[in-house]
């Protein structure tokens, strides 16, 4: 240990008082404050977890058997369940936190409620509400010290410190992650996972959602508060980008075998990555599901209006994703392939039960797969028949191309 008055370490032949000990002193410092900073860092993601393990303890009763059904809808649902494992978490942060039913039901809320009859603390109730009055954004790293983590939420435009040195330590100043930011027992916490996304497809994303929020912009104040109804949309964002990286993959161990089809390879992950706005396409329809269905905490009793458009399109919501497609075809399609869409059809239903689009889309690509078989026909010519666009049905051609044998 160097005292006061000894020569200073740096080989400056002064004494270390009037050299370096100042400096040395404040990295001193520095560091304690970071051990302190990734301590409270720690104890809020432990007062998370253990919160979201309480909570999902509760859920385990059966009266929330169908709304854990119904919130899992919301994600791409694979055939391959490895797939899904993958996204396990987020299924269940959605369907703990975020998933209303029409009559404003949620879990988290139900189980925050528990605070009125003392049956849980103070801090797990304001955690709670914390959780479900959070949102997915996108989040750009602007600053990056010692004293933390400063981000920036692309949705509400307000910048955020946090302390989240390791969980962003590959993300640098100026790139943008897709996260979950709340915060738990005063720290900003990002929970779930976070995606890394490139520039491009982080204006790409915002807009995307800026263009959904437009279009439904009477039910909601705010960006925000449309953020914080509809996390499904970011979700399946995490669900198709983390998508991109299985299919490069794959596209890697499909260029080392043949190289002439590497021109494709490489147009078909751009258009998994065009899938994003793939995504909002569904997500159009959806939009409406979610948002009548979702209600504000803070609002679940004062709906009373909301709710009666809730059961309005109650009905219609319900249906399933391939209801109508048959009759579309009918009335649509040509009378001769009848039979052939009725294979087309089931086939897809049986490998792609998930698979949601809306009902002229469905059949529109049905009839495209069909007719091409026979006669190559045009994307555009099949589009403008069933009134969607060629891109949509180009889109949903390639998705649902990995599941029919064409
Ligand atoms: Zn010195």
């Amino acid at each position: 240990m160097l005292r006061r008055n000894d020569k200073c370490h740096c080989g400056s032949g002064k004494k270390y008082k009037n050299c370096c000990m100042e400096d040395d002193l404040n990295n001193k410092r520095q560091a304690l404050k970071s051990v302190g900073y990734k301590n409270m860092r720690e104890k809020s993601q432990k007062a998370y977890l253990n919160l979201y393990k309480k909570i999902f303890k509760f859920s385990e009763n059966h009266k929330y058997d169908e709304m854990r059904d119904m919130a899992r809808k919301v994600f791409f649902i694979m055939d391959d369940e490895k797939v899904n494992e993958r996204f396990a978490s987020l299924f269940t942060t959605y369907c703990l936190f975020d998933y209303y039913t029409l009559d404003g039901k949620n879990i988290a809320l139900e189980y925050a409620n528990l605070y009125k009859s003392n049956k849980i603390s103070a801090d797990d109730y304001n955690n709670a509400i914390s959780v479900i009055a959070s949102y997915l954004s996108i989040y750009t790293v602007v600053k990056k010290d010692l004293d933390g983590v400063v981000l920036k939420d692309e949705i509400s435009k307000s910048e955020v410190l946090t302390y989240e040195f390791d969980v962003l330590k590959d993300i640098e100043v100026g790139e943008s992650v897709i996260g979950r930011l709340a915060n738990i027992s005063g720290v900003n916490l990002l929970v779930d996972i976070i995606v890394k996304i490139p520039e491009n497809t982080k204006d790409f994303i915002i807009n995307d959602v800026k263009v959904v929020y437009e279009h439904n912009k009477d039910s909601y104040s705010s960006l925000v508060e449309f953020a914080m109804y509809n996390t499904y949309i970011f979700y399946r964002y995490i669900q198709q980008l983390i998508d991109v990286d299985v299919s490069n993959f794959m596209n890697d161990k499909v260029k080392s075998n043949s190289q002439t089809e590497s021109g494709k390879d490489k147009s078909k992950s751009d258009s998994d990555i065009g899938s994003g706005s793939d995504a909002s396409a569904k997500t159009d329809e959806k939009t409406s599901n979610t948002k009548e269905s979702a209600k504000s905490p803070l609002e679940s009793s004062k709906s009373s209006s909301k709710h009666e458009d809730a059961e309005k399109t109650n009905d219609k919501e319900k249906t399933d994703s391939y209801d109508g497609v048959r009759e579309k075809l009918e009335e649509l399609g040509d009378k001769s392939y009848s039979k052939r869409y009725d294979e087309v059809l089931g086939e897809l239903q049986e490998k792609y039960p998930s698979y949601s689009a809306q009902t002229a889309t469905i059949a529109a690509v049905i009839d495209y797969v069909v007719r091409n078989e026979v006669q190559g026909v045009t994307q555009k010519a099949i589009s403008d028949i069933f009134g969607i666009s060629a891109s949509t049905l180009g889109k949903n051609y390639r998705e649902v191309k990995k599941y029919i044998e064409v």
